[in-house]
């Protein structure tokens, strides 16, 4: 049972095949540079040569056509894996694509004007290219539309009619679930504080499986400090930049999104860059990344009062499974909260699961890398009307 999982955006397509009964991942690719010359497709980590792609369905048939040439088969495809960036109010679960679904996801676009036109743009190309098979699409923001209205309510005039949605969904359900399967207990019985720190970033407490609070809002701009984008500020700061140095709301929108974070304190996104430049006695790096770590160190804390009783603290994404120095310093003098980390596990360089706290801590401190095309992969096997069980 093969699962195609696609992840489209503005100017690529990504793309796993994964094998479902032994969850082993087939194949995996990029189209990227969609619409220009210089497109270019890389299948299996091997650059196949290409004219570049005119649009996403030309991306998407050189994908077809890279698998027909070098393998491997799609002919055991029993559906199609949609990554879709924002579900709003309505979509609390993956579902079957019709057009009353695309119809909804593009009326969603105004939340996520970023993410949603390209993910939509996919699922069309993708539903002309495979007409026979069942499309699901999972969204980014479903597993955070368990939070309670005290945690998504903003306290502004109701008819702005604005809420906290919450993204990066579709991992912390992922590593939420291994973190429980890592302790050997139940989901249901497990609280956990999900560190998703990658060039974006978010963290999610987990309640038995459910989440009751998460840092990003109604855009993936709140929360943490980003690679580019800032994360929490004083709303006050809009209008006050808007008058004093005369900026539009769309060049307030930018600069939040794309010249903030660490590149706007350090200049560089790359937390290894800004590491390096630390290390170099770059005073604005150093300042970055005490700001980085601040607000880790507050939501933690945050999160803890949210759930009362944690019982593991878990790392993952690009920084959070790689970056010995972050986990350490996020977690620095914790002991009162039963948080600790053992120095040697957590410089132990692993790809794997692993706890990085020492035997018996009260709370067990966790690197699991993500894994969202598996899953993609599992969720859209497990929507109704796309596999049916057999029954019992
Ligand atoms: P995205 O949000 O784009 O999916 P990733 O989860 O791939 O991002 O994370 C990218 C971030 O991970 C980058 O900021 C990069 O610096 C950071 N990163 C990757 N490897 C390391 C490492 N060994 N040490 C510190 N940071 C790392």
């Amino acid at each position: 049972m093969h699962v195609l999982v696609l992840n489209s955006g503005s100017s690529s397509i990504k793309y796993q095949l994964l094998d479902m009964s032994g969850r082993r991942r087939l194949a995996t690719g990029l189209a990227e540079r969609i619409g220009e010359r210089s497109g270019r497709l890389v299948h299996n980590g091997e650059d196949v040569g290409t004219d570049g792609f005119a649009d996403h369905e030309a991306g998407l048939r050189a994908v077809l056509d890279a698998f027909a040439e070098r393998g491997p088969a799609l002919d055991e495809v029993v559906a199609v894996g949609h990554r879709v960036v924002h579900g709003g109010d309505r979509f609390a679960q993956p579902v079957l694509i019709d057009d009353d679904v695309e119809k909804a996801i593009g009326q969603l676009i105004p939340l996520a004007p970023l993410h949603n036109p390209a993910n939509l743009e996919g699922i069309r190309v993708a539903r002309r290219v495979f007409p026979d098979l069942p499309h699901v699409a999972v969204f980014d923001t479903a597993f955070h539309q368990t939070l309670p209205p005290e945690a998504y309510t903003y306290a502004v005039p109701p008819e702005w009619n604005v809420r906290k949605y919450g993204f990066h969904g579709t991992s912390h359900a992922y590593v939420s679930r291994r973190a429980a399967e890592l302790l050997g207990r139940p989901y249901g019985e497990v609280n956990t504080i999900v560190l998703h720190l990658g060039n974006g970033a978010s963290v999610a407490a987990v309640r038995g499986g459910r989440s009751v609070d998460t840092s990003m809002g109604l855009t993936p701009l709140a929360g943490l400090v980003m690679g580019t984008r800032s994360g929490d500020v004083d709303p006050g700061v809009l209008p006050y930049v808007a008058r004093s140095l005369g900026l539009s709301l769309d060049e307030i929108d930018s600069a939040l999104n794309r010249d903030s974070g660490l590149r706007g304190l350090a200049g560089e996104n790359d937390l290894r860059e800004v590491w390096r430049a630390v290390d170099g006695g770059d005073p604005a790096a150093r300042l970055a990344m005490d700001v980085y770590i601040h607000r880790i160190r507050g939501y933690i804390g945050n999160y803890y009062a949210v759930l009362g009783e944690v019982h593991a603290i878990v790392f993952t994404a690009g920084v959070g499974e790689n970056d010995p120095r972050t986990r350490e310093r996020a977690l620095a003098g914790l002991g009162r909260l039963g948080i600790a980390v053992d120095p040697a596990r957590n410089a132990a360089p692993a790809r794997h699961a692993r706890a990085i706290s020492p035997d018996g801590s009260g709370v067990a401190v966790l690197v699991i890398p993500t894994d969202e095309e598996l899953e993609i992969a599992e969720q859209t096997i497990n929507t109704d009307g796309v596999v049916r069980n057999p029954p019992d």
